[in-house]
């Protein structure tokens, strides 16, 4: 029988009942009472027409309750679908479109943008309303409020036949505008658990951060890691997100144990420099992921907190949380050298390989795959797409998926980054298809031209998105304006920060525009291409 997440979460709360499990501002949730919460949703959800292998939507701010859905979503033998509440309503109703969920789960601060989904989306109106805090919507008659659930018992479901084989889906920026699902089994999700639990050696009673949102794949690792050994998960506030002195300062008041983000909160903390020397006493490991963390910073943060292990880990979505970990043996005596992306985690294989598919010797750049447990289950519903990314393993053994990533294996085996082979970057942890954010300018009409281009220089949060573009003739659309029609379909995230009007574009000598050209002078320096916002 294959492990299932939340079973292992259930084993905790079988080990530590009356331990904390997982804490946010003031609501703490015990081992036994998150395990029972869990335990009635799940009850709620299968009442409510939900079974195997059905599709909920997770509308939640994050907060210990939202992890309650998720084991509920599991127990009830279902996948859940996280969707940002951040997300502009036509963006949240193509997730929803995509997956068509039996049930969206939602709660206070995501009223409107649940009215503004269903207003648009068919399959946001077929889906059961489960209206889990304060008071739904008029509009919105929910088929289970919190007091249902509340009254269910907490005995476990039984329910006979096979458990399902994935977890959640993951919806990722895409390159046509329509955003990726990536598929986890649970499988994968435990192989990576298992064997970071282990080799970090957490142990009942750590406290561990939860600083990623629940739609990013590293809070998978905050969860289950801290959830499957006992430990407290400590989830951050998004509202610190950016604010280093109020992240150090929760470090030290929760007297965290370890410390996971995406390297640009790092890098901003060391910034500002919000840690002090031999800062966060009870802190034994830092850990990062998701970009490339400057080693300057990690210097910053090694000279200040000896007392403190570090590790690099590197994967993408795809291939679920991380597959390859460098833990730094000593501070970084040359600021210009890279930290390494290290060795494959157990269970997980790595190629690099040139243009025909062959070993890149050592030392060359080649293109970076990755086999093993960790892979996903391919895109949902997507099988075109799927079988482009996750093709036959190099080495004969199943499929590996090919990242998109460069990198180079040195003399001593170990990763190197390099950067990537498409247009994908990395915006403050998040992972932005350029490609989305073109599509979304596309849809306005006013613009006879435009692109979308990134650039790293002098940008401490990661690639600064930069937008080039010219007004149909006669039309004015100064940036602030065209930034407003552009937030009505993305994230704040991916709005572009620098802006050129420019009538023409520049063009290659293909005709198309000249995208190196952009990066290199338009936005060559901070000063360039400054606009709006
Ligand atoms: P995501 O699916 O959001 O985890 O993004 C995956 C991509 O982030 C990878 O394909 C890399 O381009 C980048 N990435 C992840 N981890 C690292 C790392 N430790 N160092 C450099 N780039 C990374």
């Amino acid at each position: 029988m294959p492990k299932l997440l939340h079973d292992l979460v259930s084993a905790s709360a079988d080990r530590h009942p009356t331990a904390t499990a997982v804490v946010m501002r003031d609501r703490r949730l015990t081992y036994r009472q998150l395990d029972d919460a869990a335990t009635r949703l799940a009850h709620c959800l299968r009442d409510a027409g939900c079974r195997d292998g059905d599709r909920v939507g997770l509308m939640l701010p994050k907060s210990p309750d939202a992890v309650v859905a998720m084991l509920g979503v599991l127990k009830a033998r279902c996948l859940y679908v996280p969707i940002d509440v951040q997300n502009p309503a036509p963006r949240a109703a193509r997730i929803v479109d995509a997956c068509r969920p039996r049930v969206l789960l939602a709660a206070k601060p995501a009223g409107t943008l649940l009215e503004n989904v269903r207003a648009v989306s068919e399959a946001a109106r077929a889906a059961a309303v489960g209206w889990l805090e304060g008071d739904a919507p008029a509009e919105i008659a929910p088929a289970f409020g919190r007091d249902d659930v509340d009254a269910r018992p907490a005995t476990p479901l039984d329910l006979p036949g096979a458990p399902q084989a994935n977890a959640h889906i993951l919806f990722t920026s895409g390159s046509t505008g329509l955003p990726k699902g990536v598929v986890i089994p649970h499988a994968a999700a435990v192989t990576f658990v298992e064997w970071a639990t282990d080799y970090f050696g957490y142990q009942p009673g750590d406290r561990v951060s939860g600083h990623a949102p629940f739609h990013f794949d590293l809070s998978t690792f905050d969860i289950y890691g801290a959830l499957s050994t006992g430990a407290e998960l400590h989830l951050v506030p998004p509202e610190l997100n950016l604010l280093p002195a109020k992240l150090a300062a929760f470090i030290r008041e929760h007297e965290l144990t370890q410390w996971f983000s995406v390297p640009s909160v790092m890098n901003f903390m060391a910034r500002m420099d919000a840690v002090k020397p031999n800062d966060f006493p009870s802190l034994t490991r830092v850990l990062w992921c998701g970009e490339v963390l400057p080693t300057p910073a990690l210097i910053h943060w090694m000279e200040r907190l000896p007392h403190v292990r570090f590790t690099n880990l590197y994967g993408p979505t795809e291939a679920t949380i991380a597959s390859s970990f460098y833990t730094v043996p000593s501070v970084p005596a040359d600021p210009a050298l890279p930290i390494p992306i290290g060795t494959p985690c157990a269970g997980e294989r790595m190629f690099v390989l040139d243009d025909a598919g062959r070993p890149a010797p050592a030392g060359e750049i080649g293109h970076l795959f990755i086999a093993g447990a960790g892979l996903a289950d391919g895109y949902w519903e997507d099988p075109e797409k799927t079988a482009a990314a996750f093709v036959p393993a190099a080495d004969g053994d199943g499929l590996m998926y090919r990242t998109g990533d460069l990198a180079k294996r040195g003399e001593d085996g170990l990763i190197h980054f390099v950067g990537r082979a498409d247009t994908q970057i990395k915006s403050r942890g998040y992972r932005i298809e350029l490609g989305e954010i073109e599509a979304a300018l596309g849809a306005v009409e006013r613009l006879k031209e435009y692109a979308v281009v990134a650039v790293d220089r002098d940008a401490f949060e990661g690639a600064t998105i930069c937008c080039a573009y010219a007004p149909n003739e006669g039309t004015e659309l100064p940036p602030a304006e065209l930034r407003t029609l552009l937030a009505a379909r993305l994230p704040g995230y991916m709005l572009p920060t620098r802006w050129a009007v420019m009538d023409p574009l520049p063009k290659n000598a293909n005709g198309k525009i000249d995208r190196r050209r952009l990066q290199d002078e338009t936005f060559a320096t901070p000063a360039a291409g400054r606009g709006a916002a």
